[in-house]
């Protein structure tokens, strides 16, 4: 009998929920089962997760779908990025051949209009029994929180950023 997986949200104003997210790609990825992570709105840039990632040689794959310029500058390109990571998303879940499927910062395209939630319920409800997921974001929507199992919400109570304190190569990135 497989294992039910389950729908895992990391959602709120404060930090924590990408690099949760990361910490249970790790923990998956040591028991040498698969992952994927899919990374949404971000740019190309370096971050200390990628460089880990690359690390462990192919234990973790990561893409990051992303283009890297503001929405305002370049919609289109925001929008084109978005739907290619969602399409590979698609593909990748219903491979079943993943133990986790993380999809970072998906709550975006959601809240912009670049796909519907409903179109999210559906691939969740209808993928291979075993496979676990995690979706990062701010403002998960009623309809997502519905469908997932567990649900957590990172609340700021203080950020250093509020202090003028600057994002960190190993902190924030
Ligand atoms: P992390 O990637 O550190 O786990 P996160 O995924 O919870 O954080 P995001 O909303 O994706 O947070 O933001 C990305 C980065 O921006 C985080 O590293 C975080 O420290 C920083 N950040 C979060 N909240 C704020 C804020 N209010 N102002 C400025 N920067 C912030
Ligand atoms: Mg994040």
């Amino acid at each position: 009998m497989v294992e039910r997986g389950i729908v895992i949200i990391n959602t709120g104003n404060g930090k924590g929920k990408t690099t949760a997210a990361f910490g249970q790609a790790l923990r998956v990825a040591g028991h040498g089962m698969r992952v994927c992570i899919i990374q949404f709105i971000k740019g190309q840039w370096v971050t200390g997760e990628g460089k880990a990632v690359k690390l462990l040689g192919g234990r973790i794959e990561l893409h990051v779908c992303g283009t890297g310029f503001t929405w305002q500058a370049d919609r289109e390109q925001v929008i084109e990025a978005a739907l290619v990571g969602w399409r590979l998303a698609r593909e990748k879940i219903s491979a079943g051949a993943y133990r986790l499927v993380v999809l970072d910062e998906l709550t975006y395209l959601i809240n912009y209009g670049i796909i519907s939630e409903d179109e999210v319920r559906e691939v969740l409800s209808s993928r291979p029994e075993g496979v676990d997921i995690v979706i990062t974001g701010r403002e998960a929507g009623d309809g997502l929180i519905a469908v997932a199992d567990l649900v957590t919400e990172m609340r700021e109570i203080k950020h250093h950023y509020r202090q003028g304190v600057a994002a960190r190569k190993g902190r924030e990135f």
